[in-house]
């Protein structure tokens, strides 16, 4: 592709973004392909002789378009709601373009800087001291894993050099809620724990992990001889957006020394608001926290900030410079090889500057204010209808509910069918997309508000599908 061609169908393809970002809504939210139809619509083989860039464009639109679910449309309400926003967009194609590997400081001075800068820009924005030093990783699951790799380090000496298979070593236990996400049962297995290693501290009615038996879990471990090292608060947890007692939390850490690392993957960008900051209260004494501006600050997948007070355990963990890669900065410049697994590293933060600048931090905050707000309303809405159930109280933006009409009494098994049946019909709309968890074992609905084109229009929207679905459901048929 010469320089001619790439500016022709670099505009033609910005155009169709500006278009895409503009106009999302006019595609079915969730995608209406069957498995296997991509497979079956394109060659097995790859081309043997060039293809012209309007064919392939022409099949990305007809093959691939109808193949997404689409999670930059204002009706996108399951999961997390996130926005691959449109400075965020430039600044992935400027990234592609640079084609950046920031291993070392000398390969890429500009992005292992500016990370550190944005990092800090972000750090300061939700509260958490200057003492925490950041690192970008590609997810929470990723960073979370790095987090339990440095408290294993932290608490068994020479582990780096000689593993656990060592009599000297005792079981260790990391400790959760019975509310936390997968991805800290996929770090205890990474990492060589073992899943039995985890232990789930129940939660409250609020969903919130209960202190009181997390002490209990920890001095019943001890007593019989294993060695606790991690413990992991969630602020903002994937079903209910609970907030965990993280300073009760951080008092139990601090007593038997545990690394305490806060999953706030999901909830941290809310302490940006004056009205929100006590969420991350305790959060300034926890070993390491993650925070995904790709879930609600507006940045296009996939970008996690892990901080830590303790890099320098997670650099002791990691600090391996094979001869190739040695440099005369060394000890001088941060390389940020030197902080995880991963030897490259894509130039990430250039996305998080761009959207940190070009919206700037009254309008973010505004944006999660509203997204706040809007929640609220359903909350309202849901609660003055009496064929309406909340399961769970809606602190930041998610709201959890079923489908309830008591005058049916209908038995658990009939709601959960008719729930899932209820999602299943806002679904089909392809206007808006809904996903469900369980709650102490109810089938549950949530709205995930997080979009930022999301309305009050489209959480209208969604309240009359839900009602008018409602209608058409049959429980006891
Ligand atoms: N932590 C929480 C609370 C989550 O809800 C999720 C995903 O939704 C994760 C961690 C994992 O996020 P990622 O996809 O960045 O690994």
């Amino acid at each position: 592709m010469n320089s001619d061609d790439f500016r022709r169908h670099g505009h033609e393809l910005v155009d169709w973004i500006a278009e895409y970002l503009e106009h999302s809504d006019r595609y079915p939210v969730l995608s209406r392909v069957r498995p296997r139809d991509i497979v079956n619509a394109l060659p097995r083989d790859a081309p043997e002789d060039p293809e012209p860039f309007a064919e392939i464009m022409r099949d990305f639109e007809r093959i691939l378009v109808p193949g997404l679910t689409h999670w930059n449309h204002p009706g996108f309400m399951a999961y997390f709601a996130i926005t691959g926003s449109a400075p965020g967009v430039l600044a992935d194609f400027l990234s592609a373009a640079l084609n950046q590997q920031a291993m070392l400081w000398r390969t890429s001075p500009a992005a292992t800087e500016l990370e550190e800068v944005t990092l800090g820009w972000l750090r300061r924005l939700v509260g958490l001291p200057d003492a925490f030093e950041g690192v970008i990783y590609d997810t929470a699951s990723i960073a979370t894993m790095h987090a339990i790799v440095a408290a294993r380090e932290a608490a068994v000496a020479d582990v780096r050099a000689k593993g656990l298979a060592r009599a000297d070593v005792p079981p260790l236990a990391v400790y959760c809620s019975d509310q936390t996400h997968s991805s800290i049962d996929k770090a205890v297995i990474a990492v060589g724990l073992g899943h039995e290693s985890l232990r789930k501290i129940p939660s409250n009615d609020r969903f919130e992990m209960r202190a009181d038996l997390l002490r209990e879990a920890i001095g019943r471990d001890l007593a019989q001889g294993v060695l606790p090292i991690a413990v992991v608060p969630t602020v903002g947890t994937t079903s209910t957006t609970s907030i965990d007692p993280v300073n009760d939390i951080a008092d139990i850490c601090a007593e038997h020394r545990v690394w305490m690392h806060v999953d706030a993957a999901y909830g941290g960008a809310a302490a940006m608001l004056p009205s929100h900051r006590h969420m991350l209260a305790g959060a300034e004494r926890a070993d390491s926290l993650v925070i995904n501006p790709h879930k609600w600050l507006f940045t296009p997948f996939d970008l996690s900030a892990f901080y830590s007070r303790r890099m320098d355990v997670m650099r002791a963990a990691f600090t391996l410079t094979p001869e190739y890669l040695q440099t005369t900065e060394a000890g001088s410049v941060r390389n940020l090889m030197d902080t995880g697994v991963q030897l490259g590293r894509r130039f990430r933060a250039l996305k998080l500057w761009m959207i940190l600048r070009t919206y700037g931090a009254r309008q973010l905050r505004a944006l999660l204010a509203e997204h706040i707000r809007l929640a609220a309303c359903l909350a309202a809405w849901i609660d003055a209808h009496p064929d309406f159930e909340r399961l769970a109280p809606v602190p930041l933006s998610v709201v959890c509910f079923r489908w309830n009409p008591r005058a049916l009494r209908l038995t658990e098994a009939q709601l959960d069918a008719a729930n899932e049946r209820l999602v299943q019909l806002v679904n089909e709309s392809g206007e808006i997309f809904l996903s469900a968890t369980r709650l102490r074992g109810r089938l549950t609905v949530r709205v995930a508000i997080g979009h930022i084109r999301t309305t009050e229009a489209h959480v209208q929207r969604v309240w009359h599908l839900l009602l008018q679905s409602s209608s058409q459901l049959n429980p006891t048929g």
